[in-house]
């Protein structure tokens, strides 16, 4: 079985670490809690036999109903003190929840693109989230310090009331410390069979996961209902849920008989006690306030052995869960050398090469883009076709850094980009990429990708003006401050798949970056909006380095220079009309598109 990657104490460091940062007062009271509720267990076994004492002992009515009174009042204000710090406790152990959650994301969001795509890293990432999550109002995480405390509270309760059992007979002791072993190797038993397990539950769970969402994603509820999937998915969805329930009952199962042994060791351990017990009072050993001492001591001290094993066995399963969280958010980073710095490059349009460059995608049996060696000129329009899956879109993410040559180098105005950290690359760059995905910003918090506050709303509007969004900005009433997504916003707008792609250009035109790149800009756009970018694309792209990627060959007419790639190589390379009188690849896949513009054409009833 796979070893958990880090130990139980080094949990507890680290998140006494956290606590330590974010809530220091969860912190103090957790500790002050140890001897005010070791006091107040031991006051609740001392009143019984201390009335039976006094009532037997021949005090005054007065004086036994003031002893006994003193120590009740103390009990009383006890429980009250705990009570109200335990408010206080739980609303500043807030922070620290809140942080450990946002881990994840804020891992997620920083880690190298190509990593984060890889499968072992989703499933680093599900199960860290997983670990964050919120139970009824608590969070496990939180609770690594707090059984510690528990622990030690237990610790300290076994010793003081074992010391005072012990004067009754050592093997008490002994007995009620040895039975509850016996629980813990039972549960023990069962945390480590459901770690072993955690693999094949996370990937069911997330395959549970991504069917029962699809219904609620617009785009895909459409083909659901016009491809007549819904019984399809239903089946997926028993099958999985199917395997799911199966391990459930398992784990249920197993759970059954974990807490059947721990009632037989309760009832093995709590009679064999008090038969001894009785035993000794009979022979004349212990007096009768003793013998209440001794039973109440006896039923207490059971509790502080089962909640110190009890402790173990939560932190134990909180440290693996700890683990879980841990292991993603520990991934290793992996950055650029950071020697380049972006801001020396901003001025100027740059130039790019790619020498030598090849790159595989992680499982993948064979190279998607191979040795590939091309360069654009400071300031050049360059246009990357070919037929789809030739690897254009693997080549634009190479270009903005989202992925690392698996061989040769990609250079910008001679650095390689491994020279620069990755963050500071992306400053260079403004890509439009193919699938557009909008959250539910206002429009122009969306195309500065940042707070409305700290947007150039003019700009802005430009921007989305020269995209193409100034006729659609101008029937919104709300205009610029539009809120996206319905789904979130009452007032909310949805945007046609053109309009959001026209909306992704004009972030890519308010970020003004010196490299744009425009992949399969106007896939969704209808021709007069295409025609639009194509005679604004030089406007668009002034003083700038522009690579267009397109599968419409005709659309890169207006480019410098056109590169035409099949199979992740460079076929064919020159000016539109180069390539259509060298009579290649190029030149067929030209006519064979156009071929149906001009039989339209042709038929005299042309668009
Ligand atoms: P294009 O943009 O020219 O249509 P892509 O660059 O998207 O082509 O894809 C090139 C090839 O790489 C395709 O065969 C595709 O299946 C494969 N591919 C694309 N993305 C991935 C990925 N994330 N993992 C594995 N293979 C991929």
């Amino acid at each position: 079985m796979k070893k958990p990657a880090y130990s139980m104490s080094s949990n507890f460091a680290w998140s006494l670490g956290y606590l330590l940062k974010y809530s220091k007062t969860a912190l103090f009271l957790s500790a002050l809690f140890v001897p005010v509720r070791i006091g107040l267990r031991y006051l609740e076994i001392y009143l019984p036999s201390l009335v039976v004492e006094e009532v037997t002992g021949g005090q005054t009515f007065r004086h036994a109903l003031l002893d006994t009174g003193v120590v009740m009042l103390l009990l009383l204000l006890g429980q009250v003190i705990l009570l109200a710090l335990g408010h206080v406790k739980d609303a500043s152990l807030g922070l620290y929840r809140y942080q450990t959650g946002s881990l994840v994301t804020r891992k997620e969001l920083s880690l190298f693109y190509q990593t984060y795509e890889r499968k072992e890293v989703r499933d680093l990432a599900n199960r860290a989230s997983r670990a964050t999550e919120m139970w009824n109002g608590v969070q496990p995480l939180t609770d690594m310090v707090l059984h510690g405390f528990g622990f030690l509270e237990n610790l300290l309760g076994y010793l003081l009331f074992g010391a005072v059992i012990s004067f009754a007979s050592p093997w008490l002791v002994l007995l009620l410390t040895a039975a509850p072993l016996v629980n813990l190797a039972c549960v023990k038993a069962y945390n480590r069979w459901e770690y072993a397990q955690r693999d094949k539950m996370t990937d069911l769970d997330q395959k549970l996961e991504y069917v029962a969402a699809l219904p609620d994603d617009f785009q895909t509820a459409k083909d659901i209902r016009i491809y007549s999937m819904a019984s399809w998915l239903r089946e997926c969805y028993q099958d999985l849920s199917g395997q799911r329930m199966k391990w459930n009952r398992s784990a249920a199962r197993k759970g059954f008989f974990v807490r059947g042994a721990e009632f037989l060791v309760i009832l093995v351990r709590d009679g064999g006690a008090y038969a001894l017990l009785i035993h000794m009072f009979y022979q004349g050993q212990i007096s009768v306030s003793e013998f209440v001492l001794y039973f109440a001591a006896i039923s207490s001290f059971a509790s502080w052995v089962d909640g110190i094993l009890s402790c173990l066995s939560q932190a134990h399963a909180v440290s693996l869960k700890l683990c879980d969280l841990r292991e993603f958010v520990d991934y290793p980073q992996e950055d650029g050398s950071g020697a380049a710095k972006a801001k020396d490059h901003m001025g100027a349009a740059p130039r790019i090469e790619f020498r030598n460059v090849s790159f595989r995608y992680d499982g993948a049996g064979q190279d998607t883009i191979h040795n590939l060696s091309f360069q654009m000129e400071s300031g050049e329009k360059l246009a990357l076709v070919g037929p789809n899956g030739a690897g254009k879109t693997t080549l634009v993410k190479l270009l903005c850094g989202l992925y690392r040559p698996t061989s040769g180098e990609i250079f910008l105005n001679g650095v390689p980009l491994s020279d620069f950290k990755r963050e500071d690359y992306y400053k260079l760059i403004a890509p439009v990429f193919q699938e557009v995905r909008t959250a539910f910003f206002t429009l122009a918090e969306t195309v500065s990708g940042k707070s409305t506050a700290d947007t150039d709303l003019e700009r802005a509007r430009d921007c989305m003006i020269q995209a193409g969004l100034g006729a659609k900005l101008e029937s919104l009433p709300n205009g610029i401050h539009t809120k996206l997504n319905k789904k979130i916003h009452e007032d909310g707008t949805e945007l046609s798949g053109g309009e959001a792609q026209k909306l992704m250009l004009a972030r890519a035109l308010y970020k003004d970056a010196p490299l744009l790149v425009l992949d399969e800009p106007t896939a969704a756009l209808d021709p007069i909006a295409e025609s639009r970018i194509y005679t604004e694309f030089n406007a668009m792209a002034k003083g700038k380095t522009a690579l267009f990627v397109s599968h419409r060959l005709a659309s890169t007419a207006f480019c410098d220079r056109i590169l035409l790639l099949d199979h992740g190589e460079i076929v064919e390379e020159g000016t539109h009309q180069e390539l259509l009188k060298a009579n290649g690849k190029y030149k067929e896949l030209f006519d064979m598109q156009s071929c149906w513009y001009q039989e339209d054409a042709q038929g005299g009833d042309g668009v």
